[in-house]
């Protein structure tokens, strides 16, 4: 049943991903930016513990109409122009379950205040705002440092982290925390989400899951990605090195449940596991 409705999200990614890139190529004159990620931004992501496998380079849009180059890999969005700003990874060790990016949101900005953007052509739905709300209630519910608040509106200067609609399929994306230890800026919510057959929960697990990365969490499954419908060989433990880094005190198993496998489904509640929420406290 979990596997067709995979199948079912392929078809529907695959679809926009297609019609998405049409798109771009009518209204977007040749720029001179190689559309092919080159080996050493490959190298740079693989050492940050991104999946290389499919990496793209989009223009992504921000609110207020400017686009960034960015380098794409699922649902890891990470601006070229601010890559310099990851440090390589070091070397792994020990089993591995929840992982983290190489730089935490700082103590003096762990006061996130949220700005859900209301501008026009970027705007997040009713449901996503609903989503929005919902996820930060479950980050602010776990007894740790980390404290949201939310506002809507269109003044970006008060926000430490912008969440917005633009064009896409179910899903949405973000990047990770950098080296200046702020949490990552910029969070997008696909139009593709907010239709009949994701519900609240789904979308509240989406905004969740990209506030995720914006704090410092990877993917549970980002060696192999299984839960995207994964069929090569598991490996016993996570064998790809260099690697994310392992949250100390959080078990390891390939298939385990977490608000941070890479892909999602129609079941999904929204809610934290007991390891994300064990993560996210130790973490922070
Ligand atoms: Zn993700």
């Amino acid at each position: 049943m979990k596997a067709i409705k995979l199948l079912a999200l392929f078809a529907i990614i695959a679809g926009c991903f297609t019609s998405c890139q049409k798109e771009e190529s009518n209204n977007e004159l040749p720029t001179p930016v190689s559309q092919e990620p080159t080996k050493e931004q490959l190298i740079k992501l693989s050492n940050m513990g991104v999946n290389i496998d499919e990496v793209t380079i989009k223009k992504v849009f921000l609110p207020d109409g400017t686009k960034e180059q960015h380098l794409v890999s699922g649902d890891i969005s990470i601006p070229i122009d601010g890559l310099h700003e990851y440090s390589n990874m070091e070397t792994l060790e020990g089993d591995n379950k929840q992982y983290r990016s190489d730089y935490l949101v700082a103590p003096q900005y762990r006061n996130i205040r949220v700005l859900g953007w209301t501008g026009a052509g970027f705007e997040l739905t009713p449901r996503m705002r609903t989503g929005l709300l919902w996820a930060v209630a479950n980050y602010n519910a776990l007894p740790n440092t980390l404290n949201f608040t939310v506002t809507f509106g269109t003044d970006q200067s008060q926000a430490d982290m912008v969440v917005y609609r633009v064009a896409g399929g179910p899903g949405g994306s973000a990047g990770f925390p950098t080296s200046n230890g702020k949490p990552n800026r910029y969070v997008r919510i696909n139009t593709g989400l907010d239709v009949p057959a994701y519900s609240q929960n789904v979308i509240e697990h989406v905004i969740g899951h990209e506030i995720g990365h914006s704090v410092g969490f990877r993917h549970q499954d980002w060696y192999n990605r299984w839960s995207c419908n994964y069929s090569g060989p598991l490996p016993a433990e996570p064998s790809v090195s260099p690697a994310a880094i392992w949250i100390p005190g959080t078990p390891w198993s390939p298939f385990a449940d977490s608000i941070m496998l890479a892909c999602f489904n129609t079941s999904e509640d929204g809610e934290f596991t007991d390891s994300d929420k064990d993560a996210l406290n130790i973490l922070y």
